[in-house]
């Protein structure tokens, strides 16, 4: 056989072997190195101490894996036929110095994309727990108030308390929550309304949650169950943060309290077990409960790995409480933590209540004063297993319409409420007012027509009035079972028209 054969496979490997050097290191080097520094940062760890030293030796890498892919060896030539020999690009037919610095351009350019991808999914694959935490938790837009208040809710005040395990304190079932506060009047009215339980954090609040609350809480201290955070005004502390300089932190926090102490301090939206169990922090807190200065410890989490976090928690022995995301639908194993941390005596304490997303339009067809807030609260409030609820109160208005909620019992309605909502968010939803697809039908089928007055017959029990409507259309959704559906892909909210009009058409017709 003649070396041409073995000359070309060896060529084809080299380029391979270049092509996988360009893929493999950038995508190694996102991972090991880069990955932890992101995730450091999403959890919200200090950006002012984070190593970044590890985001340059990545790209130095990825830039040294680019240039070794573009890097041209010696080629391979057969002695006997000369297969693999170069003709010199600029002596080719039609070749020259600009078509060659063209190619060489290209091929750098795709060399640095391919590893620019490659790198920047190393970063991502590691840390892709966080999409579903960035969509569900932080993401997502949030109804917050009523459109209907009820002028009952002005009276409204905190009518249950629960115990907080082991801290035995007797706690307030719906809590101030402080990310947001700027209206010291806020937690003034809280306070006179029952409400016993404040959470804040050195970095809650543009305005300084800890010396808002500071000022809200002259005279009644004694009153309250106060929780703050291991962390300072420009993120978490990170797990080697020397002892004395946590102390000092959490000084910091008791100075803008104007309080000698804090009830209880958590390890602050916690993703990691090292993070969880660093020796310095638990040394710092040992040495801060010897002085007084702290009672209790905590952990907050509501991150990819909290069923984790909180099962080594509990397992641990050294933790009184947890704050943990809680809400109606979302982590389906919870019910097995709390039930655990019931077991070992460890409060819990639920945050995240109120799960949102595309929550517009949902007012609409409500049917009477409710509130989607006080039926998420009274999801959470039905596990006996939580001992309260923190939510964010910043607007005078939740004082009124969050508090209503307090010590009411769960009723069907809610459910169905939150049921509904979830329903209303699935990918199904025809938006009110929308009808961009309708100039996809080649029938004209009002579309959108159709597929609200389904939701009345399936969402909000008006079936009659769907029916009556549907009927009354010229046209109606029998004609789409013989349809190719050209109308597929016309919804840019996703709704699988063809088939939400053929359910329309069962729902409906008389
Ligand atoms: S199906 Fe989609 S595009 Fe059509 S009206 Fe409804 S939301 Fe708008
Ligand atoms: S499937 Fe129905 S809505 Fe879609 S194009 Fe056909 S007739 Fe129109």
């Amino acid at each position: 056989m003649c070396g041409a054969d073995r000359v070309e496979r060896t060529l084809r490997l080299r380029a391979g072997a270049r092509l996988a050097l360009l893929l493999a290191v950038p995508f190694l080097l996102g991972a090991s190195i880069a990955a932890p520094l992101f995730h450091d940062r999403i959890e919200g760890l200090d950006s002012t101490h984070l190593p970044r030293w590890r985001l340059w030796v990545a790209l130095l890498g990825t830039l040294a894996a680019t240039m070794g892919a573009l890097f041209r060896r010696r080629r391979l030539v057969c002695e006997t036929c000369h297969a693999g020999a170069r003709t010199p690009i600029a002596d080719r037919p039609g070749t020259g110095t600009t078509r060659r610095v063209v190619l060489r351009a290209v091929g750098a350019a795709g060399a640095a994309a391919a590893a620019t991808v490659s790198g920047v999914a190393g970063v991502i694959v590691p840390n892709r727990g966080w999409v579903r935490i960035g969509r569900d938790v932080f993401g997502a837009k949030v109804e917050t108030e009523s459109e209907h208040p009820d002028p009952a809710w002005a009276t409204s005040r905190i009518r249950s308390y629960r115990r907080l395990g082991r801290t035995n304190a007797m706690v307030s079932d719906i809590s101030l929550g402080s990310g947001r506060i700027h209206n010291v009047d806020v937690p003034r009215a809280l306070l006179e309304r029952g409400v016993t339980y404040i959470d804040t954090s050195p970095d809650y609040s543009e305005t300084g949650s800890e010396r808002l609350l500071g000022e809200a809480m002259r005279g009644h201290r004694d009153e309250i169950f106060l929780a703050t955070k291991f962390c300072r005004p420009t993120g978490h502390l990170p797990n080697d943060t020397p002892v004395k300089d946590i102390i000092t932190e959490v000084e910091g926090s008791l100075s803008r309290l104007k309080t000698d102490h804090v009830d209880l301090i958590h390890i602050h939206s916690c993703d990691r077990v090292d993070r969880l169990m660093a020796p310095n922090i638990h040394e710092a807190f040992d040495r801060l409960k010897e002085q007084g200065k702290v009672r209790f410890l905590g952990v907050s989490t509501h991150t990819p790995n909290l069923e984790k976090v909180a099962n080594t928690a509990i397992d641990s022995g050294r933790f009184d409480v947890m704050m943990l995301a809680y809400h109606f639908g979302m982590w389906p194993t919870f019910g097995h933590i709390l039930e655990k941390a019931k077991q070992h005596d460890v409060g819990v304490v639920a945050m995240k209540t109120l799960k949102g997303a595309k929550h517009a339009n949902l007012a609409e067809f409500r049917r009477e004063a409710d509130a989607y807030s006080q039926s998420a609260f009274r999801w959470v409030l039905s596990n006996p297993n939580v001992s309260c609820l923190v939510v964010s109160f910043w607007d005078p208005r939740h004082v009124d319409e969050y508090l209503a909620a307090s010590g009411t019992a769960l009723a069907p309605h809610d459910v169905a409420r939150l049921e509904e909502y979830d329903r209303l968010v699935a990918g199904d939803y025809c938006q009110p007012h929308c009808g961009k697809c309708l100039d996809s039908c080649p029938h004209d089928l009002p579309i959108n027509d159709v597929l609200r007055y389904r939701m009345y017959a399936k969402d909000y029990d008006w079936a009659e009035e769907g029916r009556s409507r549907y009927g009354a259309l010229a046209k109606d959704a029998s004609i789409c079972i013989g349809c190719p559906a050209p109308c597929r892909g016309a919804c840019p909210h996703g709704v699988p028209i063809r088939d939400a009009m053929l359910d329309a058409h069962r729902v409906l017709r008389a």
